[in-house]
């Protein structure tokens, strides 16, 4: 069992391999006991970067000129006596620290996450500060950035834990009516229950779930379909958009048979970009399953590129797009003499040229203000994970069933199970399970 061990450990917290500086985090109990080890007869002042010669004790074998921190428990990030050793980043000196810290009593190498989860144990981060700080560390764009720094500030976890507090004094009212109430006076119909604060905390729920995704898209990029008929020029595109040749380009119809996805920065949103297959009347079997792939790529996509030949009729797919925003785009302007500005024959939209790079800004800026209304950037902590909306979901579905519940016993039962599914996502009740899955999208050293 890792959790509530007294073991000390210890971990490169900076990416191995050589660089300028790599630190090394010392949590534990005994933290302080790696001082002298490596040559250091005087704890550090808290927090203050001390300058210190580092040297293998034992023998006094110099290892490097660095620098020393301490962060006295329980004011340090995992709550418990914490020493950083900040070294300059070459591997032989990284080895030699971590030799020495593990051939201490009761040391050992940190497992991914281990920091982080001794952190959570000791009431320092709940469980969605945790994930807030795995997103921050993995933001590739500002708009993750910003989601992630205040989930991990505990905007979302407020949100969560004001609803469980406000339930939790609501079962404790139906409980003490149970308490008081006879055998036989069970049934009563009030039971205690405040039926307008239910419904408000239900409707802030229901508007926390129904926010069109964007925190899950801010997460994991807004996701893009490019679709038309074959030869339109789909992939030409996407190389475009992407900058560099993702997907092949052929004359050949039907070259490209499954999907082929770009994770791209539009203006701080990450996006994921989807090459499809042209969309025909085909015989051939494995184009037949790229052309499903595509409609499927489609179907899941928030924003659909319905993309045609400037100047000819065969015009845009006409296909289903779900609930995802289209742009319509008329691709090979080049080709055309006359050019209209905005659109072609049948359906107004941009006209780019995936060849001369023509209109792509222009797409490029529409597609960026599409994103950005879809991603609004609300105050609102927004529903990040579908860990947290299925609980969410069943709180909502329990509290429902607890105001149709005439009989009190059965009721309370409702809101308890109710007051769990929140309490489940924020870390408070029964999260052994969920704890290994969640610190498993740590690396060591975290
Ligand atoms: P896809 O089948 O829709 O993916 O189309 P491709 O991107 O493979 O392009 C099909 C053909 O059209 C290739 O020969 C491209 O070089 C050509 N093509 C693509 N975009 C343009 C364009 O803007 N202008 C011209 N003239 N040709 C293009
Ligand atoms: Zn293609």
């Amino acid at each position: 069992m890792l959790d509530g061990s007294k073991e000390t450990i210890y971990a490169l917290s900076t990416p191995a391999g050589r660089g300028g500086v790599a630190v090394v985090r010392v949590s534990g109990p005994d933290a302080k006991m790696s001082l002298p080890v490596l040559g250091i007869s005087d704890v550090p002042k808290p927090r203050v970067a001390t300058r210190a010669a580092l040297k293998r004790a034992a023998d006094d074998t110099p290892i490097d000129d660095a620098l020393v921190l301490s962060f006295p428990g329980p004011a340090s990030f995992t709550g418990e006596d914490v020493i950083e050793f900040h070294l300059h980043g070459g591997m032989a000196i990284i080895d030699a620290v971590q030799a020495i810290l593990g051939d201490c009593p009761g040391f050992r190498l940190a497992q991914a996450g281990e920091f982080t989860r001794r952190a959570f144990w000791n009431g320092k981060i709940d469980l969605v500060e945790a994930e807030g700080l795995v997103d921050l560390i993995e933001a590739e764009t500002e708009a993750q950035r910003i989601q992630a720094l205040r989930q991990l500030k505990g905007s979302l976890s407020a949100l969560y834990n004001g609803w469980q507090k406000q339930l939790a004094d609501q079962l404790a009212l139906v409980e003490l009516g149970l308490d008081f109430s006879d055998e036989g006076d069970v049934e009563e119909a009030d039971s205690g229950l405040d039926r307008q604060m239910m419904e408000t905390i239900l409707q802030e729920m229901q508007t926390h779930l129904n926010d069109g995704r964007r925190g899950e898209i801010v997460r994991n990029g807004i996701k893009v379909a490019i679709v038309g008929a074959p030869n339109v020029g789909k992939s030409s595109l996407l190389n475009a958009l992407a900058g560099r040749d993702a997907a092949i380009v052929s004359d050949v119809a039907g070259t490209t048979r499954d999907r082929v996805d770009v994770h791209l920065n539009l203006g701080g949103q990450a996006l994921v970009l989807t090459d499809t297959a042209g969309l025909r009347d085909s015989e051939d079997v494995i184009e037949q399953e790229g052309i499903r792939r595509s409609l499927s790529a489609a179907s899941e996509a928030d924003i659909v590129l319905l993309m045609g030949e400037y100047g000819s009729d065969d015009g845009i797919p006409a296909i289903d797009t779900a609930g995802a925003e289209p742009i319509v785009v008329w691709n090979k302007a080049d080709l055309s003499p006359v050019q209209t500005s905005g659109g072609s024959c049948s359906r107004p939209g941009i006209s780019i040229s995936a060849r001369t790079g023509d209109g792509i800004s222009a797409l490029e800026e529409a597609l960026t203000n599409l994103v950005r209304s879809l991603a609004l950037q609300s105050e609102a902590p927004a529903l990040t994970r579908a860990r947290h909306r299925e609980a969410v979901h069943s709180a909502v579905a329990r509290m429902e069933e607890a105001m149709r519940e005439p009989d009190a016993v059965l009721l309370a039962e409702h809101l308890r199970s109710a007051v769990a599914a929140l309490g489940r996502i924020i870390g408070k009740v029964d999260v052994e399970d969920l704890l290994d899955r969640i610190f498993r999208d740590f690396c060591i050293g975290k």
